[in-house]
């Protein structure tokens, strides 16, 4: 399978050219050359299949033969080693629960297929690379924690000062090892555009053998089509049209949902939820792509102005608005709402969400109108003790932690501060090659 840029249709490579790279050149996103329907036999039997035999039928399905399936197999079982439990929340309405992997939030699922994937393809070539993240919260901690101390691999997480919550902070910058934090003064944007810039400054790259970890690389996205699969394993009853709101920042989870759907899963509708970031929302309503600077809210993770997959969103529909918006509905919450809907669901149902998990939620609701012929899941991508101040504030009570946060929480903290321009970054970098 070879995959081309979506900023020249003819510039085309290999899956580990792609993985490898993260962007193409003048900022490309790779996307395959094809995305078929999945084999009738993947469908027989499929509710007994598994969580990891799901994924690894659809990833050999999607890569073609890539890469030898016994490796890829390995890469997979690593990926794929938490399950993610479906849960009715309320009648016909489902949380995708996808917080069990080590840093509690989804991203664990993209990072651990990458850095597999990376590592593996590093030991062939003998040549040590750099990883850069941008994160506005749980891509870093996913990503360094995903690759701490694969030989060959250097991490570095670039994060905006004081816009990430401590127990986040904890998680990727108390890691050592092969991985740096540095503490961008600026907003997530800014630290997206640096990443950005790095890339495009091609004697650094290469000197530096520099790969893109956010969920721009294809093999970040990827795996988290599997999850998609494995929630309509878990439905008992596939009777009732199926509807999945996805809480969106960069849009990597929703495309990675667009991609499952090309494959043969029986979508009805996505939803896009998000907070007042609501680029991909007003997109959805008035056909125009408006990209702004962000916004802080409690909902940190989808704090983001200019979503990278919005690329890929519109190559997989060659930018026909109408098909777009047939696909996809848009909706986004306030910081009230979503601290309502925290307090609201628990109170009611005894359900705890996120703040994340609460915009898709209120999505999936607002969409539904009380329908009851329709089957409702909700993303929820991290776990609620990831926010705790803010869920504890909705709900007016403590809660209680899960162990391994706890662990991250003991944890100190070690960071670099560098202000928002390309030469500091740049100069950092150079000056710290090793
Ligand atoms: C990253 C993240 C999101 C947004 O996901 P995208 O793929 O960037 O749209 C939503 N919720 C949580 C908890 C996240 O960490």
């Amino acid at each position: 399978m070879k995959f081309y840029s979506t900023a020249n249709k003819d510039y085309r490579v290999s899956f580990e050219e792609a993985v490898c790279q993260g962007l193409a050149p003048e900022g490309g996103l790779f996307m395959p050359e094809s995305i078929d329907l999945l084999p009738s036999d993947f469908w027989k039997d499929f509710s007994k299949k598994g969580f990891q035999q799901i994924s690894f039928e659809v990833a050999s399905h999607f890569l073609k033969g890539s890469l030898p399936a016994k490796d890829l197999k390995k890469i997979i079982d690593h990926a794929v080693a938490f399950d993610t439990p479906l849960v009715e929340v309320e009648k016909n309405i489902f949380a995708l629960e996808l917080f069990n992997g080590p840093t509690l939030a989804f991203k664990d699922f993209g990072a651990r297929f990458l850095s597999g994937l990376l590592g593996y393809f590093v030991k062939k070539t003998d040549s040590d690379i750099t990883i850069l993240v941008a994160t506005s919260g749980d891509t870093g901690s996913a990503v360094a924690n995903g690759f701490l101390q694969v030989p060959g691999t250097r991490v570095v997480v670039l994060y905006p000062s004081g816009k990430v919550s401590d127990i986040q902070e904890k998680q990727f910058t108390a890691l050592g090892h092969n991985i740096t934090a540095l503490e961008i003064d600026g907003t997530f944007d800014d630290c997206q555009r640096l990443v950005k810039q790095a890339f495009s400054d091609e004697a650094l790259s290469k000197r530096l053998g520099l790969t893109s970890a956010n969920s721009i690389n294809i093999a970040r996205l990827l795996p988290q089509s599997f999850y998609y699969f494995n929630a309509y394993a878990q439905l008992k009853d596939k009777s009732l049209p199926l509807v999945f709101s996805v809480p969106s920042g960069n849009y990597g989870n929703l495309t990675a949902g667009l991609m499952a759907k090309r494959m043969g899963l029986r979508v009805r509708q996505f939803i896009a939820a998000t907070n007042i970031n609501d680029i991909v929302p007003e997109y959805l309503i008035t056909g125009q792509f408006s990209p702004r600077p962000s916004k802080q809210t409690i909902s940190n993770a989808m704090d983001v102005g200019n979503p990278s997959n919005f690329a890929r969103m519109m190559d997989l529909y060659q930018n026909d608005f109408s098909k777009i918006s047939n696909d996809i509905a848009g909706f986004h919450f306030t910081d009230q709402q979503t601290n309502n809907a925290i307090r609201e669901v628990f109170n009611s149902v005894n359900y705890l969400l996120d703040p994340h998990g609460a915009i898709g939620y209120l999505a999936l609701k607002e969409y539904i109108k009380g329908s009851d012929m329709i089957t409702g899941i909700f993303l929820e991508t991290a776990h609620p003790g990831k926010f705790k101040d803010v869920v504890e504030n909705a709900i007016g009570k403590s809660i209680t932690l899960p162990d391994s946060l706890i662990r991250f929480a003991k944890g100190s903290k070690q960071s670099v501060r560098l202000g928002n321009s390309f030469e500091d970054f740049k100069g950092y970098l150079s000056k710290h090659n090793s």
